[in-house]
C-alpha cells in the first residue's frame, strides 16, 4: 500500500481468453475522472472518504488491484504508475497461464476426422460404446448401464476385439446374461475364466465382482452417476468414469483420455504430456479443445490410433497431417 493512504485501484479484463489491460492514458483519465457513468462511481479525488469505485462490466471477468490513499496529484500519478506495473505484471502472469490452443489445430482436427470416415477401425465396431445391450422390454436401462461399465473395465489394456469377445462370453455363459445378479451370484474363478483373455483377466474378475455389490447396495442396483462416484469403484480410473458418463448416462463431463489420445495428442504436440500421462493430457485438452467436441474425439483418434498413428512406426506417409505434424516420419 501506499505511504500516504490513498486507494487506488486498477483493472485487467479478461475477455474471450485475452487479457487486456487498461491502457496507460485509459487508466489514468479514468482514475482522474470524476464524472459518474451508468457502469461505474467516481468518488473526487478529493473526498476525504477513500476512493471506491466498482466497475461492473457485463458478460467482463476482470481482476482487481486495490490500493488506499488519499488526494494529491502527484501521489494520484505515482499510483497510477504503480498500478500501470501491476497492470503489465499481471497480464504477463495471464499470458503465461492462460491456455493457448495450438496452431491449426482446427485445420489437423478436420483433416483427421475426415480421413476417418473412410477408413473402419476396430472400436467402430467394437468399442466400449457398442457393446453394451441397448434398453428394451428385457434389458433395463440400470443393466444397460452396467454393461457399459463392465465393457469399459474390461477394456483397459486390451485390445477391442478381446473385449468384446469377452462381453460376449459373460452374457452367453452366466445365469440369465450379463447383469448385476450374474456377475455377483457367479463365483470369481469362473468370471475369471470367461474373461481370461483380457489383459489383468485376474484382477477385473475381483473388481466386477466387488463393484456389482457396491451397486447394489448403495446405489439401488445401478451404477453412479457422477464421475467422482465412478472413479470410487474398484478398477475404475478416470478414463473409463469419462467415458462410463458419456457412454452410459448420456452426459459429457469430460474427455476420455486412453494411449491412442495421449499419444497422439502430444506427436501432434498438442500438449506435452508424454510422460506424465492421460490425466495431464485429459487437463491440457479440457483447457483449450470445445467441449462440443470432447466426446467424439475420443473415438475418431482410437480410430486414428489403431488404424494409422500406430504406437510404433506410425504410417506417416499416408497420413492425412504429415506435413502439419512435428513428429511426422517419426
Ligand atoms: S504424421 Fe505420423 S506421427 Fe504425425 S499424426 Fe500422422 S501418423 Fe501420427
Amino acid at each position: 500500500m501506499p505511504k500516504d493512504g490513498r486507494k487506488l485501484r486498477s483493472s485487467v479484463f479478461v475477455t474471450n481468453n485475452k487479457a487486456t489491460p487498461l491502457s496507460p492514458i485509459e487508466s489514468t483519465s479514468k482514475y482522474f475522472s470524476s464524472k459518474t457513468s451508468d457502469t461505474e462511481t467516481n468518488v473526487p479525488s478529493n473526498s476525504p472518504n477513500p476512493v471506491k469505485r466498482k466497475i461492473a462490466r457485463k458478460h467482463i471477468k476482470h481482476i482487481v488491484i486495490e490500493t488506499e490513499e488519499s488526494s494529491t496529484d502527484t501521489t494520484n500519478i505515482s499510483n497510477a504508475l504503480t498500478s500501470k506495473k501491476l497492470i503489465d505484471k499481471l497480464e504477463k502472469r495471464l499470458d503465461k497461464e492462460l491456455p493457448k490452443p495450438p496452431v491449426n489445430w482446427g485445420v489437423v482436427y478436420a483433416a483427421i476426422k475426415e480421413f476417418r470416415q473412410n477408413i473402419i477401425a476396430p472400436v467402430d465396431t467394437m468399442g466400449c460404446e457398442r457393446l453394451a445391450d441397448e434398453p428394451s422390454d428385457i434389458i433395463t436401462p440400470q443393466t444397460s448401464r452396467f454393461q457399459s461399465l463392465v465393457a469399459l473395465m474390461l477394456s483397459s489394456q486390451t485390445k477391442d476385439q478381446v473385449t468384446a469377445a469377452a462381453i460376449q462370453n459373460l452374457r452367453q455363459k452366466l445365469l440369465g446374461g450379463l447383469n448385476l445378479d450374474s456377475i455377483l451370484q457367479a463365483e470369481e474363478k469362473f468370471l475369471d475364466e470367461c474373461i481370461s483373455k483380457v489383459g489383468f483377466h485376474r484382477k477385473k474378475a475381483k473388481y466386477l465382482k466387488q463393484v456389482a455389490k457396491v451397486c447394489k447396495e448403495e446405489y439401488d442396483n445401478d451404477i453412479p452417476d457422477t464421475v467422482e462416484g465412478l472413479m470410487k469403484l474398484p478398477g475404475v480410473g478416470p478414463k473409463m468414469a469419462y467415458l462410463c458418463m458419456q457412454v452410459a448416462w448420456k452426459q459429457n463431463q469430460g474427455i476420455g483420455v486412453d494411449v491412442h489420445v495421449h499419444r497422439i495428442s502430444n506427436r501432434l504436440g498438442w500438449c506435452k504430456t508424454e510422460k506424465v500421462g492421460p490425466e495431464n493430457t485429459r487437463q491440457s485438452l479440457e483447457s483449450w479443445l470445445p467441449r462440443s467436441l470432447w466426446r467424439e474425439i475420443n473415438p475418431i483418434f482410437v480410430g486414428f490410433g489403431q488404424t494409422t498413428c500406430l504406437p510404433r512406426y506410425p504410417k506417416c506417409s499416408s497420413c492425412p497431417v504429415s506435413d502439419m505434424c512435428p513428429s511426422a516420419n517419426l
